[in-house]
This record gives structure tokens, sequence and C-alpha cells, in this order.
């Protein structure tokens, strides 16, 4: 089983049960809810390049 990062939160996301998601940039993006979606729409460049800014604090652990 494989979850995909919404990049607003980074909560982690399963792909198969996600009802909000978007697309762009030609890849598809997973959110935790339409909040987070509505957001990332909103200004996707500044949260690709910065990252999830929600729950994560320590970053760097526990990514593989
Ligand atoms: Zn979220």
């Amino acid at each position: 089983m494989s979850f995909e990062v919404d990049p607003v939160c980074g909560m982690r996301v399963d792909p198969v049960r996600a009802v909000h998601k978007t697309v762009y940039g030609g890849r598809v993006y997973y959110f935790c809810s339409k909040h987070c979606k509505v957001l990332f729409e909103g200004d996707p460049e500044y949260y690709l390049k910065h990252g999830p800014v929600g729950m994560l604090s320590g970053r760097g652990e526990g990514e593989d």
C-alpha cells in the first residue's frame, strides 16, 4: 500500500480513497480535505516550493 502526501498539510492520503485531488504540472496531488485542495489551487507553487506547512515540524525523519 502506498500513500501520497498532502502537499499542504503533510498528512498521508490514500490515493485509492482520496476524494480531493487536483492535477498540476502534469501530476496528480491528493488532499486530506477540500480545505487543503483549495489552498493548494490558490497558490500551488508556494506549496511545491516550501513543502507542507502543517503538522510536520521535525522533517527529515521517517521519510522513505
Ligand atoms: Zn491536508
